[in-house]
C-alpha cells in the first residue's frame, strides 16, 4: 500500500533534511490551537510554533474567516503601478506600531528576502549618495536565512561551507553575551569605521544559532559606536518580533532605534508566506531622484499579495488584543517557574528565557554541535510523548505559540523532566 509518507518519500525534498537517514515524515491532517493531528489520530504539542511562524494558533478562525473573505474578492494583482486595501491598510498599522523612525514599507516573500531586501536598500543607499560603502558588520553565529545575501551575513558554519566562495565577506563581532561585553564593544571599536555600509544583527536573542541571548544595554552600546559613522542599523526581528521577547518587538526594549527591520515568519501568525522590510524616512528618500538609475530595482511575482496581507491584518488584530498581552505574561511566568525547576537538574545548563522564550543546554560528555546525537535522542524520545520540539544540537527551547495552555505547558515540561530523568 502506497501510504502518504511514502508516496511523499517518492516525489518531495525536505529541509535542512538528510533524505537518506531521515525516518519518513509524519502526515498531519488537522491543526488546533497548539495541536496537531496526524493521520493516525495522534495529537502533538507544537511547542516550536512550527519552525517559529505560529503565534495564535493553528487555523485560527479569524484568520482563516479574513483570508477566506480576501480569496472570493481579489487574490493577487500586479503591485507595480497598482495597489490595494490590504496592503496600504497593513503598512499603516505595521508603522501604528514599529519602533520610532520607520516611515516606509517594502514587501517580500519571506524572512530571507526581507534581509536581501535590507542590504539592498543599505548597499544602495550609499551608492546613490555618490560614496560606496562596502563592508558589512554582523555578529558570529548570526543567523539571517538562506539565500545568497543571507547566507553571506550569517555566521560561517557547515550550512554555508559548500558556498563559501560565492559569499561576500563579513566583518564579524563576537556575540556580547554576559561577560564578553567590554571585550566585544573593544573589537567594535575598531571594527566600526568610516566605510561600514551596514551592521546587521537579531536583537536580543539569536535564534537559529542556538538561541543565545544578551542584553539590550550592550546592543545600544554597539549601535552608538556604529552611528559614529552614519552606518545604517539593521534589526533582523523575523524571530523576534510580534511579541515574543514579551515586547512587541525586540527594538522596543532598545533606546537606540534601527533604520532598517526585517519581518517575517509571525507577521502573517505563520498563516501565509509574507516579508516587510521597513525603513526610515532618509533611506527611502535617497532613492527619490529624477533619474532612473537611483531606482531600488527589486521585486517579487507574490509582493505584497493580498492574501497574505489579509492574514498580516487578521493576526495583528489577536496580536495587539488584551488577550494576547496577558498570554504573554502568563506563559512567560510558567516558564520562569518551569526554569526554576530545571536549576535542579545537573545535565542541564545555560537556562535563559526571554518572554515567552526559555532555553536550555544539555550537558553533554561528546562534541556539542547540531549534528550531535542528543538532538535525536531527546527530538525522538518528546515526541514519542505527544510533544514537537526541534533541538538545536543540545539546545532545548520552548517557543509555543501565545494560547498555549498552561495544562499544555506543564504537560511538555514534565516530558523534558522526564528526558532529563532518562538522560541521567
Ligand atoms: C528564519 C529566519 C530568517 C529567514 O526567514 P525565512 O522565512 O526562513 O527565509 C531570517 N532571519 C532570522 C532571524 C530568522 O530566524
Amino acid at each position: 500500500m502506497n501510504t502518504l509518507p511514502q508516496r511523499d518519500k517518492n516525489v518531495l525534498w525536505h529541509p535542512f533534511t538528510q533524505m537518506q537517514t531521515a525516518p519518513l515524515p509524519i502526515p498531519i491532517v488537522r491543526g488546533e490551537g497548539t495541536v496537531l493531528y496526524d493521520a493516525d489520530g495522534r495529537e502533538y504539542l507544537d511547542m516550536i510554533a512550527s519552525w517559529w511562524v505560529n503565534l495564535h494558533g493553528h487555523a485560527h478562525p479569524h484568520i482563516a474567516r479574513r483570508v477566506s473573505e480576501q480569496l472570493l474578492t481579489l487574490e493577487h494583482v500586479i503591485f507595480a503601478g497598482f495597489t490595494h486595501e490590504p496592503a496600504v491598510r497593513l503598512a499603516e498599522r505595521l508603522l501604528a506600531v514599529l519602533p520610532a523612525g520607520q516611515a516606509k514599507i517594502f514587501y517580500s516573500d519571506n524572512g530571507s528576502t526581507a534581509v536581501e531586501v535590507a542590504l539592498k536598500m543599505a548597499f544602495q543607499y550609499w551608492h546613490n549618495g555618490g560614496k560606496p560603502r562596502r563592508k558589512v558588520i554582523a555578529l558570529e553565529g548570526a543567523y539571517h536565512g538562506d539565500t545568497f545575501g543571507a547566507m553571506a551575513v550569517s555566521g560561517r558554519s557547515a550550512f554555508t561551507e559548500p558556498f563559501m566562495p560565492f559569499l561576500f565577506d563579513v566583518e564579524y563581532l563576537p556575540l556580547p553575551v554576559a561577560g564578553q561585553e567590554e571585550a566585544v564593544l573593544k573589537r567594535a571599536d575598531e571594527l566600526f569605521t568610516d566605510d561600514v555600509a551596514a551592521f546587521i544583527f537579531e536583537p536580543l536573542v539569536q535564534g537559529a544559532g542556538g538561541m543565545v541571548m544578551y542584553e539590550p544595554d550592550v546592543l545600544d552600546k554597539l549601535i552608538q559606536l556604529a552611528r559614529r559613522n552614519n552606518t545604517l542599523i539593521i534589526a533582523d526581528e523575523v524571530m523576534v518580533g510580534f511579541g515574543r521577547t514579551g515586547k512587541l518587538f525586540a527594538s522596543d526594549y532598545l533606546t537606540q532605534k534601527p533604520d532598517l527591520m526585517c519581518l517575517s515568519k509571525g507577521l502573517t501568525g505563520g498563516t501565509m508566506a509574507l516579508g516587510v522590510t521597513s525603513c526610515t524616512q532618509a533611506i527611502y528618500d535617497a532613492f527619490l531622484s529624477d533619474s532612473p538609475y537611483k531606482t531600488l530595482f527589486h521585486g517579487h511575482s507574490y509582493t505584497a499579495n493580498p492574501l497574505a496581507c489579509t492574514a498580516g491584518l487578521a493576526s495583528l488584530d489577536l496580536t495587539l488584543s488584551n488577550d494576547t498581552t496577558a498570554n504573554l505574561e502568563r506563559i512567560a511566568s510558567q516558564h520562569a517557574g518551569f526554569a526554576k525547576r530545571l536549576g535542579t537538574f545537573g545535565n542541564v545548563e545555560n537556562i535563559r528565557q526571554r518572554g515567552t522564550l526559555l532555553a536550555f543546554d544539555l550537558k553533554s560528555s561528546g562534541e556539542t554541535s547540531y549534528f550531535n546525537t542528543i538532538r535525536d535522542q531527546a527530538y525522538n524520545f518528546l515526541l514519542d510523548r505527544g510533544v514537537l520540539m526541534r533541538p538545536l544540537g543540545n539546545v532545548l527551547y520552548f517557543m509555543p505559540p501565545y494560547c498555549t495552555t498552561n495544562t499544555q505547558l506543564q504537560y511538555a515540561y514534565r516530558q523534558v523532566e522526564e528526558l532529563l530523568y532518562a538522560m541521567k
